[in-house]
């Protein structure tokens, strides 16, 4: 076992997944779930993600050896206030929250220099919330993306070999280009989705449902995530995610153009280019 006692910070989707994967692998013992509500506490402990559960974050981390903070990103800065002075000597502290930059600043800010800080991402999670929708195979097969902080390389080696038994596949990474990456990946898509729902929600259309085949669904799935959490991204990658946003606009713009122009020929050319690049990254759709 790598880590005896473990305190989760907000064990809701991620957090919970994390205390599950970890402690089927056999790399983490004692759990102890932070989370506000009450009810977020007894679903974590009836889970299993959790052997104690708490609201108060300075008392959960008393001798914990690992610290993994899955609150939203805005909520990071003020948890990290709140366990600084309770943390024990060579405990390592990670994150799971969706920017890095910010965190890591943070991190470095804050925390004492007796333990070590690791910024963390798993390229996993759904649009659900909570730890209802927490699953021990969440990280399986997927990306693990790390920022070394103020680890030192035993330590960064020792919690890697922590995300390889939790089957996902570690990746390290600067933070800024994280963030840079992150808004064009995930960011950029998710705003999308947001403001494609805002349009439509605003239009009234009637008898929306009974009209429309998966398309609908398929581009509007991932605006029903948690909003804290998606405004703490916002919060903290706005630099990114400006640019990314301009160029979203100018790709509209010149769809509204050649529609408007009745180019049919510029609006063939700019489909084919995103179905050329969609089809690039994920493979032709099967016939
Ligand atoms: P979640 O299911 O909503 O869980 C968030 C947890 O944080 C809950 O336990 C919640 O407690 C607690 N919390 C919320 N606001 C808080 C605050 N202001 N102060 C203290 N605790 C607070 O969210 P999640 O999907 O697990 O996301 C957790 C982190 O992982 C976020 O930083 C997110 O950016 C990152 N992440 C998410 C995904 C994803 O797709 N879901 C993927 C990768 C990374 P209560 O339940 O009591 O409110």
């Amino acid at each position: 076992m790598l880590y005896r006692q473990t305190a989760v910070m907000g064990i809701g989707q991620i957090g919970a997944s994390f205390a599950l994967a970890g402690k089927r692998a056999g790399m983490i013992g004692h759990v102890v779930g932070v989370a506000r509500s009450q009810r977020t506490r007894d679903a974590a402990l009836r889970l299993g993600a959790a052997d104690a559960c708490t609201e108060d974050p300075s008392a959960a981390v008393w001798e914990a050896e690992l610290v993994y903070l899955a609150v939203p990103v805005q909520a990071m800065r003020q948890v990290m206030c709140d366990i600084a002075p309770n943390l024990s000597a060579g405990c390592l502290v990670t994150d799971a929250g969706s920017t890095k930059a910010q965190v890591c600043d943070w991190a470095a800010e804050l925390l004492p220099d007796t333990v070590a800080f690791i910024g963390g991402h798993p390229m996993a999670g759904t649009e659900k919330h909570g730890p209802g929708s927490a699953s021990a195979d969440m990280f399986a097969g997927t990306t693990y993306l790390l920022c070394q902080g103020t680890a030192s390389e035993p330590v960064l080696e020792r919690f890697r070999e922590l995300v390889v038994a939790i089957r996902a596949r570690p990746l390290l990474v600067d933070p800024h280009r994280h963030d840079e990456v992150l808004a064009f990946s995930s960011h950029l898509p998710h705003l999308c989705a947001a403001a494609l729902s805002v349009a439509i929600g605003r239009s009234r259309t009637e008898d929306l449902l009974a009209f429309a085949a998966g398309g609908l669904r398929d581009t509007t799935r991932i605006a029903s995530a948690s909003v804290e959490m998606w405004r703490g991204i916002f919060a903290t990658n706005a630099g990114n995610v400006l640019p990314a946003a301009g160029m979203l606009r100018d790709a509209l713009d010149e769809f509204i153009a050649a529609i408007e122009a009745e180019d049919w020929e510029r609006v063939a050319s700019l489909l084919a280019q995103g179905k050329d690049f969609r089809d690039g990254l994920y493979g032709l759709p099967e016939e």
